[in-house]
């Protein structure tokens, strides 16, 4: 699909690139053509006012001036009655047209183009006077070299676009390329995002098929009974509540919608939040939670989501502990920073692993059998602190423990 929507942009690219070099070529002769004519004309007609300036002055005129100063030209000198006075042509057709434009009152005073055995002309008329007596001059300039010179740069310039276009052909699909990456990246990310929440609804849907299909079998019983069956179910549906509001948080992130309700609120409290509602699960796991909160430290964000990466980052180091373990939030008030640094003595993350882990859906395989999460958490707790500009650093060593740090600027926003 990608491969076809870049060979469409690269020829649409190249479409464009032929229809402009056309437009320019056309453009571009046109001016040169334009130009060698006007010079052309003017050289005529000086030649012309030579001419009569020559033949004004002496009723003997010989053409001299004209003659030795300028060359390429012919010329006729016609008297009143049609006879010709003087002239320079060898071409007896050359004259019978001459003798045309004589005859035709608007040849005079303007520049025309005509063929005539196998050359072309440029011409110009003028009236003037010897004496009382009207006379027409007559000057005419083979073409054929301009002709030529335009044909060859004709020629050039095609070559040349040819050549250009050749050249660009690559590029523009370089480009194409470039410019569809980050389209078909967000692509594959969605494709596999599907995916993946796919495979996670798949499985408790499964679970839950199957409790029903067990109750079903047993209709004749009481529902004391089945309890076992139907906390399955509750379970599962939980598990798919959590899944779908996990996704429903990413969705909003990945929207990139401004962060709304923005207040300044007490981030000691929701620090001091985080640690009670977790004291009990910690417990549960026998790990000890120690909250290092200096008190009043204020924070300008989201509170809710705040809370939220925070909750992740507790759960996951209480989750990831061993017994005995000891979970540490650490609250810091620098000059441009909030730091609140969660601390575990757990198992611990490779040097590998740690550029994986805040991937959307990505486990690391010996959390698997610990974790009920679906690998969603670091991710959502990753995009809220990047609403906020902020950033979340992991320092851990396998066996040893890990240490993630939320940094939010205070200045944020
Ligand atoms: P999960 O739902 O699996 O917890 P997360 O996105 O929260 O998903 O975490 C991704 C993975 O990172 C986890 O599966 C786990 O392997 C690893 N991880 C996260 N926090 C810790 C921690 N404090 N100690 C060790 N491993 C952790």
């Amino acid at each position: 699909m990608f491969k076809e929507i870049r060979n469409k942009i690269t020829l649409f690219t190249t479409l464009i690139l032929i229809s402009f070099l056309f437009l320019f070529i056309i453009f571009f002769v046109f001016l040169v053509q334009k130009g060698i004519g006007i010079s052309g004309e003017i050289y005529l007609h000086n030649i012309a006012m030579d001419i009569i300036e020559d033949s004004s002055e002496s009723n003997d005129f010989n053409g001299k001036k004209a003659n030795n100063d300028r060359l390429g030209y012919d010329y006729i000198i016609w008297n009143e009655s049609d006879n010709v006075r003087e002239m320079r042509v060898d071409n007896k057709n050359l004259i019978i047209k001459g003798y045309e434009y004589k005859k035709t009152a608007t040849s005079l005073g303007t520049f025309l183009y005509f063929d005539l055995d196998s050359n072309r002309y440029r011409y110009y008329g003028k009236e003037f006077y010897i004496g009382t007596e009207p006379h027409v001059v007559q000057v005419f300039q083979i073409v054929n070299v301009e002709q030529i010179l335009i044909s060859y740069l004709i020629i050039c310039l095609f070559f040349v676009g040819i050549g250009g276009i050749l050249i660009l052909i690559p590029i523009s699909y370089f480009i194409a390329g470039k410019a569809i990456n980050p389209i078909k990246k967000n692509y594959e990310q969605q494709k596999k995002f599907i995916g993946n929440v796919s495979h996670e609804l798949r499985t408790p849907l499964t679970v839950i098929h199957t409790n029903i299909e067990v109750l079903r079998l047993k209709e004749d019983e009481v529902l004391a009974n089945n309890l076992h069956w139907l906390n399955n179910i509750s379970i599962e549906v939980d598990n798919m509540t959590a899944l779908i509001s996990n996704m429903l948080i990413l969705a909003h992130a990945d929207s990139k919608h401004a962060i709304q309700k923005i207040e300044t609120f007490d981030i000691s409290a929701v620090c001091a939040e985080v640690t009670d509602l977790m004291f009990d699960v910690a417990k549960e796991q026998e790990v000890s939670l120690i909250s290092n909160i200096p008190k009043g430290i204020e924070y300008k964000g989201q509170e809710e989501t705040i809370k939220r990466a925070i909750r992740i980052l507790v759960d996951n180091a209480i989750k990831y502990s061993n017994p005995q373990g000891q979970v540490t939030l650490t609250l810091s008030d620098t000059l441009r920073f909030i730091q609140i640094a969660i601390s575990d003595n757990g198992i611990g993350i490779s040097e590998e692993e740690q550029k994986k882990i805040f991937n959307r859906f990505y486990r690391i395989d010996n959390a698997r059998d610990r974790s009920t999460g679906f690998g969603l958490g670091l991710n959502i707790a990753d995009e809220i602190v990047k609403m906020h500009n902020g950033s979340i650093k992991v320092e851990s060593e396998i066996n040893e423990g890990s240490t993630f740090t939320i940094i939010l600027p205070k200045t944020i926003i």
